[in-house]
């Protein structure tokens, strides 16, 4: 390992197996927060809905108290991109809603995000959702075992260049994740490729593309927390945790499914149990 390498915590396959169970708590939490959804309930709603969930699987929400968040979820809707603070916001036809999500299970993290809409949305709203999730998959898919942590970057900035004019937040990334949430090495969502840490079996990181329709500046909102966009553009946001594993798989710990599906698509193989 050299310098670049220091300080990222490899798992081993027992340590894996237990940030599967707190992915699929975070994945299931984000299933019941999707179907619950709906114009008239508020994003605090939405949050202690979640916390019940994550409790009654037996795992502890990671946001809670998290420097002082006050929410078991990130809801951030429409010209919101990440970091929402649930509250009083009421949900209304049209929105685009973005909920990310964090459990721990036995010490270990999960962490994942997905954006929706509630009703009818525009065409472009719709297409900056596929786009933004696709770009997460394209970023998972191009992690392989020697590779470095930026052809995942690359891969994620060119898949949204290649759909459109979008803008792609720079000042926050996606991250090493393991018994904290957010650990070493930060995984940008654009750059040039083979740079960073090496890619190992045991290796977790978390990958989320924050993409907005308009440019990438962002404020944050006087709770300290809630990113906006400057230009009051819709944003999305989509995140996985996945581990490449030791036969040279890629298992993502928060799909409920394991991320076979789509990465199987993309020519991945699938490296759950
Ligand atoms: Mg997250
Ligand atoms: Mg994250």
């Amino acid at each position: 390992m050299g310098w670049r390498d220091r300080g990222v915590q490899v798992k081993t396959p027992e340590q894996v197996a237990t940030m599967r169970r707190a992915g699929l708590v975070v994945g299931r939490t984000l299933e019941m927060v999707r179907d619950l959804a709906r114009p008239g309930l508020t994003t605090g709603d939405l949050d202690a809905a979640a916390e019940a969930h994550i409790r009654q699987l037996g795992a502890t929400p990671s946001f809670l108290g998290y420097h002082g968040f006050t929410g078991s979820l990130c809801v951030s809707v429409n010209e919101e991109v990440v970091h929402g603070m649930p509250g009083a916001r009421v949900l209304a036809e049209g929105d685009v809603v973005s909920v990310d999500c964090g459990a721990i299970v036995d010490g270990w993290h999960g962490d994942a995000a997905v954006t929706f809409a509630l009703g009818d949305v525009p065409d472009e709203a719709t297409e900056l959702m596929r786009v933004t999730e696709e770009a997460m998959w394209r970023g998972i898919a191009a992690a392989r075992p020697g590779g470095r942590v930026t052809d995942i970057s690359h891969a994620v900035e060119t898949h949204v260049r290649s759909a459109g004019d979008y803008g792609i937040l720079e000042d926050y990334t996606g991250h090493g994740i393991g018994t904290e949430m957010h650990q070493s090495p930060d995984v940008p969502n654009l750059g040039k490729p083979g740079r960073g840490p090496r890619l190992v079996a045991g290796l977790a990181l978390a990958v989320e593309p924050m993409i907005t329709l308009g440019s990438a500046d962002v404020d944050v909102l006087d709770d300290d927390w809630t990113v906006v966009t400057h230009d009051g553009s819709l944003g999305a946001h989509f995140e996985h945790t996945f581990t490449l594993t030791p036969d040279g798989g890629t298992w993502v710990l928060t799909a409920l499914d394991g991320g076979r599906q789509e990465l199987e698509a993309l020519g991945v193989t699938y490296g759950g149990g």
